[in-house]
This record gives C-alpha cells, sequence and structure tokens, in this order.
C-alpha cells in the first residue's frame, strides 16, 4: 500500500478547465499539489485555469497526453475530461462513445507508457439508472443495481468497467467518485458553471427570478412523493472537489478500483429547491406545473456512508442556501457575463 504526499507533485486534470475542474484545481492547490489543467477548450475556458499549468489538448489524443504526462512527471491523474449531457447522448450516442469510452481508453493506456498509476475518475449517480431509485426506495449505496437509463449513463458505467479492468491486470489503483446533483458556484465567486443556456432546476430558477430567462416549467407534481415533485441529492462543488483531493490522498493498493457516491445522503424535493430560492432571493421565481419529463427518476438520493469511511470526507457547503446563494452571485457576476458561452 502506497500513498501520495502533495509537496508540490504535479496532478494532471482532464476537463480542468471546467465546471468542476476548475473548483478542483482550487482545492487541489490548497492542498498542495500542483494541478497540470489538460483540456481541450471545447467547454471550458482559459480564464476558468488560474490555479496550475496549463496544456490545450483531447484525451482522445494519446501522443498529447504522453507528452504533457512526461513533461510535468505527473504522479496522478483526475480523470474529469468527457460530454454530460443526457439528452445529447440520446441524440448523438457515437459522440458520448468516441469521448467518454474512446477517450478513457487513451488516457489509461497513455498512463500505462508512462508508469502514472494513480486515476481518479469522475463518475456519476446517472451509472443506476431509473429503476434502482424509487419513490419507495430509501437512499441507495454502491452496489444498488446498475441499469443506466441514457447513453450517457452507458458510457459512465462502462469507463468504470474499463477502469477497473485495467487496474486487475496493469497493477493500478483507482477511485470513481459518482456525483449526485453537483451545483453551486465557489463560494469566493471566482469560478462555476458558464453555461447560459443551462437546464438545470438552480440556474434556471435563478434565471428566472433574475427576469433573463423564462419562466420555468416545475416537471410533473403527481410523483409518489411526499409533495409530488422529484426529489434530488444536491452537492455543492466545493464538496465535490474536497472529494477529488480526498480519494487522491487516500492510500492506494495495487489493483485496487472502488466506486463512492459523492451526495448529502439527504433529498430535497423540487418545491424545496422553490422556497430555498425565494427565501435566498428574495422574491419568488415564477413557474408554472407541466407534465413529467420523460428519464426523471422520483427519487435520487445517496447513501453517502462508504465515502466517509473510506476517504473520511464529508459535505461541508452543501445547503441548499450555499448553493443557491453562491450559483446566484456568480450568475450576476462580471466573470460570468465575461465567460459565459452562448447557446448551443
Ligand atoms: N426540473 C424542473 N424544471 C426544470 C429543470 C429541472 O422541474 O426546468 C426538475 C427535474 O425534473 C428534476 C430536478 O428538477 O426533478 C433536478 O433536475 P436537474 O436537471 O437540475 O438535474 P437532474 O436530476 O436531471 O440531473
Amino acid at each position: 500500500m502506497s500513498k501520495l504526499a502533495p509537496a508540490g507533485a504535479a496532478v494532471m486534470l482532464t476537463g480542468g478547465a471546467g465546471y468542476i475542474g476548475a473548483q478542483t484545481a482550487r482545492a487541489l492547490e490548497m492542498a498542495g499539489w500542483r494541478p497540470v489543467i489538460f483540456d481541450n477548450l471545447s467547454f471550458g475556458r482559459r480564464e476558468m485555469v488560474r490555479w496550475g499549468e496549463f496544456v490545450q489538448g483531447d484525451v482522445r489524443d494519446v501522443d498529447a497526453v504522453r507528452e504533457a504526462l512526461k513533461r510535468y512527471e505527473v504522479v496522478a491523474v483526475l480523470h474529469l475530461a468527457g460530454l454530460k449531457s443526457v439528452g445529447l447522448s440520446v441524440a448523438r450516442p457515437d459522440l458520448y462513445y468516441d469521448h467518454n469510452v474512446a477517450g478513457t481508453g487513451s488516457l489509461l493506456s497513455a498512463m500505462r507508457d508512462c508508469c502514472v498509476n494513480r486515476l481518479v475518475l469522475s463518475s456519476s449517480a446517472a451509472v443506476y439508472g431509473v429503476s434502482a431509485g424509487g419513490a419507495a426506495d430509501g437512499p441507495f449505496d454502491e452496489d444498488a443495481p446498475k441499469s443506466p437509463s441514457s447513453p450517457y449513463g452507458h458510457t459512465k458505467l462502462a469507463t468504470e468497467w474499463m477502469i477497473s479492468a485495467h487496474c486487475q491486470a496493469f497493477g493500478a489503483s483507482a477511485i470513481a467518485l459518482r456525483f449526485f446533483n453537483a451545483a453551486g458556484a465557489d463560494a469566493d465567486g471566482l469560478t462555476g458553471d458558464i453555461r447560459r443556456d443551462n437546464t438545470h432546476l438552480i440556474p434556471r430558477l435563478i434565471d428566472a427570478a433574475l427576469g433573463q430567462g423564462e419562466p420555468i416549467t416545475l416537471f410533473g407534481d403527481d410523483y409518489d412523493t411526499p409533495d409530488g415533485s422529484c426529489i434530488r441529492d444536491y452537492i455543492h462543488i466545493g464538496d465535490l472537489a474536497r472529494a477529488h483531493v480526498a480519494a487522491l490522498s487516500a492510500p492506494a493498493i495495487p489493483g485496487a478500483f472502488e466506486a463512492l457516491n459523492v451526495g448529502t445522503g439527504v433529498g430535497h424535493s423540487v418545491f424545496d429547491v422553490i422556497d430555498v430560492a425565494e427565501r435566498v432571493l428574495g422574491r419568488r421565481p415564477d413557474f408554472t406545473i407541466g407534465p413529467r419529463r420523460p428519464g426523471d427518476p422520483p427519487r435520487l438520493v445517496a447513501d453517502a456512508s462508504r465515502i466517509r469511511g473510506a476517504l473520511g470526507w464529508a459535505p461541508k457547503e452543501s445547503t441548499l442556501d450555499m448553493i443557491v446563494e453562491t450559483e446566484f452571485n456568480w450568475r450576476r457576476s462580471e466573470m460570468f457575463r465575461r465567460l459565459a458561452l452562448p447557446p448551443r
């Protein structure tokens, strides 16, 4: 068993110029690591690279990854690069398999060539799928059945399997962090999600309250939940970033692969989120009740006990108030206005 120590050691973040990557780079640097951001800038922005070195490159380009690993003497990789829109994955599964699965294959091959045997994957609760949750189900753990309901979820599960096999065959060690609903922005307003046409609930509520977006539709109030709306486990990106740092610092057993949920274990309904938004923003966002959105599970809440035991990690910033407040400050900041991507 070996343990990596920061002391300025270089850690590559694929996709490090994106929403979660930028926040994670900040957390890494604060913990004493040297972040090396490897990003093709298709969704990330150069201006989001504020901590560490930057290399523009694509994970599917094995030579470019190999060169960066060697040049910076990288000791471990945090793999955040990939496509993440469930809807687009249905329309273009080819892109999702190419970026997420083939991209990971290329990264693993470069890591093997360069004797880098430590990996943390940003995975997703999408690996569980609709059938894993249910109104009557409690929070579910890492061993819950996997039946992803989208090509996006399939590619995340395939990636986990690929990494697990790589670890067993070549003596590497890896942790997959299965995010629940990533939300919020950096507490100091330095990073956040730069998608202007964000389809997620919290940014949409804030845009509606700021008078910048369409009034929102609440997708279904007839679920078998206490108030009829869907329940989710919202996790602040500061907590997600710390989970990556904790995973990197955990003792590594050659050949071992472990998947860990990253959530709070507490569910909030859509109506709960609207109430908090009203309290934090001082006005109630306009919304109308619409039909259910296809593919939405009624209840998606983590059993987050395993990560506490494995990494000593627990959420610190993931209150709904904190999430709404930081997202609100971010979306009206000068930085967001400058960087926000136009609708695609
Ligand atoms: N939601 C909604 N209206 C919106 C966006 C989302 O009612 O405009 C609901 C959605 O049905 C889900 C919850 O809010 O129950 C969280 O959705 P989001 O897209 O933020 O995350 P997801 O859980 O789909 O990854």
